[in-house]
C-alpha cells in the first residue's frame, strides 16, 4: 500500500566525498516494504525543470528500525536541500514503490552495483543477514576509487554475519595502495563467482549506461533474460 508520510531526520552522515545519507525515524508509523523498493521524496524547493521530488531507493532493511536514504550530492536544488538536512527536520515521502525486489526463495543471486547504485543492495544484503536467508548471495560492487565505496565499513560486518554472502569490490581508476580487484565487472568476474549462470538471479543497479552495459553482457553470456532484474538510476 502506498503511504504519504512525514518523518523526522535522526542522523545525517557523509558516506564518501560526494555521497550523503539521512536516517529517518518511523515515529511509531508502520511502513511495509520489500527489500529493493524506493520512495518518492519531496522537498519544498521550486525546480521548474526537474521538479521537487526524486525517487530514492530505501537503503535500510525492513528489519531495521529506521529508514536510510543515500544520494550523490549535485548542484540541483533537491540535492542541495538534502545536503542541508539536519536532525529534527521533517521529510515528506510517498511509497513504497517498485518491483526491483529480492526474491526470498532464490537459491543464488548476483547483485551488480555501481557507485550510488548500491542503495537497494544494502537493503537486500542486510535483510538476508537479519533473516538468515539461505540465498547464496554475491555482490560485485564497482567504484571509480576506493574512496567512493558507500557503506564502506559495513560490508565486512555483513560478510561475517552471513556465511552465504560474498562481497567483491572492484575499482576502475588506478589508485595507489589499492590491493583489491581492478577494472569493470566483466564476464570472467561473473563466471568466477556465479556457479550456475542458468539458474541464478541477477540484479543490476546504477547509472543507465552501466545498467545497459551489464545487461547486454549477461545477454551475450546467454543468461536467461527472465532472471535479470534492472533498476536504472535515471538522472545520472
Ligand atoms: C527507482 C529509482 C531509484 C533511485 N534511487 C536513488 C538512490 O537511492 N540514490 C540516488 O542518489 N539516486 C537515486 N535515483 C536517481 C535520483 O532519483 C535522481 O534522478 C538523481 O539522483 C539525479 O538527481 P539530481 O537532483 O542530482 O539531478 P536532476 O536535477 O534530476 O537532473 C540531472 C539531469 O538528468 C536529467 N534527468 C532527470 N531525471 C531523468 C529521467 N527520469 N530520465 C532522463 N533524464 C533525467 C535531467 O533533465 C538533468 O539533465 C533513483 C532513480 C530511480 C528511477
Amino acid at each position: 500500500m502506498t503511504l504519504s508520510l512525514e518523518l523526522p531526520v535522526i542522523e545525517t552522515k557523509q558516506e564518501t566525498p560526494d555521497v550523503k545519507s539521512i536516517k529517518l525515524s518511523f515515529n511509531n508509523q508502520r511502513l511495509d516494504y520489500k527489500p529493493g523498493q524506493y520512495m518518492m521524496i519531496e522537498f519544498d524547493v521550486i525546480d521548474e525543470e526537474n521538479g521537487s521530488t526524486r525517487p530514492l531507493s530505501i537503503a535500510s532493511s525492513p528489519t531495521e528500525d529506521f529508514l536510510l536514504f543515500s544520494t550523490k550530492i549535485s548542484q540541483s536544488l533537491f540535492k542541495q536541500r538534502f545536503n542541508s538536512l539536519k536532525a529534527g527536520d521533517k521529510v515528506k515521502l510517498k511509497g513504497p514503490m517498485g518491483i526491483f525486489t529480492l526474491k526470498e526463495d532464490a537459491k543464488e543471486a548476483v547483485l551488480l552495483g555501481g557507485g550510488i547504485g548500491i542503495t537497494p543492495f544494502r537493503d537486500m544484503v542486510k535483510y538476508c543477514c537479519d533473516k538468515k536467508l539461505k540465498i547464496k548471495l554475491t555482490l560485485l560492487y564497482s567504484n571509480r576509487t576506493p574512496a567512493d565505496i558507500v557503506y564502506k565499513d559495513e560490508w565486512a560486518v555483513f560478510e561475517e554475519e552471513n556465511p552465504n554472502l560474498k562481497v567483491v569490490h572492484t575499482i576502475t581508476e588506478s589508485t595507489a595502495g589499492w590491493l583489491g580487484r581492478t577494472g569493470r565487472v566483466n564476464e570472467a568476474m561473473i563466471k568466477e563467482f556465479c556457479s550456475d549462470l542458468d539458474n541464478s538471479l541477477f540484479y543490476i543497479c546504477g547509472p543507465p549506461g552501466m545498467v545497459e552495459g551489464l545487461s547486454n553482457l549477461l545477454k551475450t553470456m546467454n543468461v536467461p533474460q527472465s532472471n535479470v532484474k534492472i533498476e536504472k538510476f535515471a538522472g545520472y
